[in-house]
């Protein structure tokens, strides 16, 4: 962010901002909201949180958590939220289709700053402020260090410490990925500051229900399916599965990195069959990237190792087209 001296000066005096993050909010999202508002609000603005849908359960713990929006929830009363807002601050997305209509009522609106903190590839260039790293761990990286770049490093506490070490925690699957010197030092600060990184991992990690676990083991032994000649793993779950294991948002949440685990295999796709949707989640180790394939096949986009789409044909045509793009790919994904 080169223009951080103008986005510091516009800061100096009180504003009206509206903090929001992508659908199905994930750690990374909902923490990065939360550290902005705890340290925007210690600086006298008045803060506002949306989402576009319902946050995971495993995050409710999170101080503040109960103040946020969301706008699937009760969309007449947020039409009017960009009302006399001076700033919205777009977390954890790089494309205003990412927060569905939420977008519309304030894309337009040349009265409100907009400012993009985001670590996704390829961002729009709608925002008046970007701070965007596509090889930062996490969103939550990112405030980081745009707090430190505001001078105001001591400002983080215990409080946006946890926040932000939530996202970085879930983003970067415990530092097993995007992990870097930068991001590490960071982490060292967090703990300096009273951040309880064992404590955090339990409350986000380990608080599955009993359904949680036998929806893993069913989707391992019934669903999944290995294509060793293109290196790739799938596992589909039908519109049936969600009924019979009450599949709620987040609950699937992690499950298609287990594909990775087998060795050779270098892509993981996890299909899911939504009530009008069929939603896909990407994911690949080292230079194999699934960005491309969610971005060029199924309307979505993300990042190198983890994207995601959705598809409108049906389950079974989708699980198709998955499998005759691959041979497309079967060169790139030997070499990976
Ligand atoms: P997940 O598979 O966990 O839903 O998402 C993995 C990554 O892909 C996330 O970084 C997310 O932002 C991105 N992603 C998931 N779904 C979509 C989508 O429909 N469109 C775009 N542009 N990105 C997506
Ligand atoms: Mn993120």
């Amino acid at each position: 962010m080169d223009n951080i001296k103008e986005l510091q000066r516009l800061l100096q005096m009180p504003k009206d901002i509206v903090l929001t993050s992508h659908r199905n909010p994930d750690g990374d999202a909902i923490g990065s909201s939360l550290a902005l508002y705890h340290f925007l609000k210690r600086q006298g603005h008045s803060v506002t949180m949306i989402v576009p849908s319902d946050f995971p359960e495993n995050l409710s713990w999170m101080v503040g958590i109960q103040e946020m929006l969301v706008y699937d929830d009760d969309p007449e009363e947020v039409k009017d939220l960009f009302e006399k807002k001076d700033m919205v601050f777009c977390l954890d997305f790089n494309a205003i289709d990412r927060i569905d209509k939420l977008g519309q009522l304030f894309i337009e609106k040349d009265d409100i700053v907009k400012v993009m903190i985001d670590h996704h590839l390829f961002p729009e260039s709608f925002p008046d402020f970007i701070l965007s790293d596509t090889t930062a761990s996490s969103t939550c990286e990112l405030v980081f260090r745009f707090i430190d770049m505001l001078g105001q490093r001591g400002q983080i506490d215990e409080i946006i410490g946890e926040c932000l070490m939530t996202g970085i925690l879930t983003d970067t699957g415990s530092f097993k990925f995007s992990t870097s010197p930068t991001l590490f030092k960071i982490v060292a600060h967090l703990l300096e500051v009273g951040v309880d990184d064992y404590k955090l991992q339990d409350l986000i990690f380990n608080s599955m229900k009993e359904k949680h676990l036998r929806l893993l083991g069913h989707c391992l032994n019934k669903r999944m399916e290995i294509l060793e000649e293109y290196h790739t793993g799938i596992i589909v779950l039908t519109k049936s599965d969600y009924k019979q294991f009450e599949i709620k948002r987040g609950d699937t949440e992690g499950i298609v990195n287990f594909l990775l685990k087998i060795k050779n295999v270098k892509v993981a796709a996890f299909i899911m069959e939504q009530p009008t949707i069929v939603k896909i989640s990407l994911r690949s180790k080292g230079d194999f990237s699934v960005q491309e394939i969610a971005q060029k096949h199924f309307r979505g986009g993300g990042h190198k190792n983890a994207s995601g789409g959705a598809s409108f044909i049906g389950l079974r045509p989708t699980v198709r087209k998955f499998k005759e793009i691959l041979p497309e790919y079967k060169e790139k994904l030997e070499k990976a």
